[in-house]
């Protein structure tokens, strides 16, 4: 495995690949998700690449850049052990010589939800991630599942900019209780992380009442709600999955996301299901 920091060694690794490469981009602090992540770049592609930056661009001013967890040494071995081709680990001056003129600005689908919580957060994960797919020039991309909002503006940053890297999309991977994995759970206190999973628990309940026929959004949402405490609700929404706007009416027939945030003490958690609406004549009418 190489392990790379500079741009201009990056190119020429990258060049001397034979076959098909797939990339990986994280922050580090590397768990299982990102490990399912490079496992299924590793079936699907000849090469893998995975970055590991924790982007500048991303934070907000009053969120946690600094302390942000990072573990280089630990990230290295595991990615070894899964058969990574590269590591690319670059200085934020190597990516950013300059503050950047040009960016990427998400529109209707960085309006709400996360977009809306961390203002310019998708701007700096749209502009990275494009930064990223231009270094690197990879056939295949994986993006987890975990950040459905993320995944939705990559997709469609690589249709809009007409770019030929596959966009994947992998499942959240989750701990037995439910919580999904997140470099941010080594925050969590043991009384946090012992109510953390009240966050999926609100949305399997979502998920369970749409998917009986449950149409008002709005009323389904206040029932979530109930199972949050002690967590304090950032936001609970139900989305079609190409727009990101909120729902007050669950159509019949359609695939749809529940999405919620929540903060855990000082520590916030995100995390949305899937949940498919039944067929107009199973719809319940109030
Ligand atoms: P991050 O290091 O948090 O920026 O995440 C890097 C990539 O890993 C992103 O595409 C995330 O969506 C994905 N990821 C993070 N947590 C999980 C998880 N629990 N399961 C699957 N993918 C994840």
């Amino acid at each position: 495995m190489e392990f790379v920091t500079q741009l201009g060694e990056l190119r020429d690794r990258r060049a001397a690949l034979p076959g098909a490469v797939g990339l990986v981009p994280t922050m580090g602090a590397l768990h299982q998700g990102h490990a399912a992540l490079v496992e299924q770049a590793r079936r699907e592609c000849a090469h893998v690449v995975v970055t590991i930056f924790v982007n500048p661009l991303q934070f907000g001013p009053s969120e946690d850049f600094t302390r942000y967890p990072r573990r280089m040494e630990e990230d290295r071995e595991l990615l070894e052990g899964l058969g990574v081709d590269i590591v690319f680990a670059p200085e934020a001056t190597e990516m950013f010589p300059q503050p950047p003129d040009i960016i990427v600005e998400p529109a209707a689908l960085g309006r709400y939800f996360e977009g809306d919580r961390r203002p310019g957060h998708f701007r700096g994960v749209a502009t990275v991630v494009l930064k990223l797919l231009n270094a690197v020039q990879p056939e295949h991309a994986y993006f987890g599942q975990k950040d459905a909002q993320q995944l939705a503006i990559i997709q469609r940053l690589a249709f809009d900019l007409n770019i030929a890297t596959k966009i994947h999309a992998c499942a959240t991977v989750r701990e037995a209780d439910g919580l999904a994995l997140s470099s941010r759970n080594v925050y969590l206190s043991e009384t946090e992380r012992h109510a953390a999973p009240n966050l999926v628990a609100a949305l399997r309940e979502v998920v369970t009442r749409l998917g009986e026929g449950e149409s008002d959004v709005t009323r389904v949402l206040a029932g979530a709600r109930q199972r949050l405490a002690p967590l304090r609700e950032d936001y609970l929404g139900v989305v079609d999955p190409a727009k990101f706007e909120p729902l007050r009416t669950a159509p019949p027939g359609t695939t749809l996301v529940a999405i919620g945030a929540a903060f855990a003490g000082a520590t916030r958690l995100i995390d949305n299901l899937t949940v498919q609406t039944p067929a107009e004549r199973e719809m319940v009418k109030r």
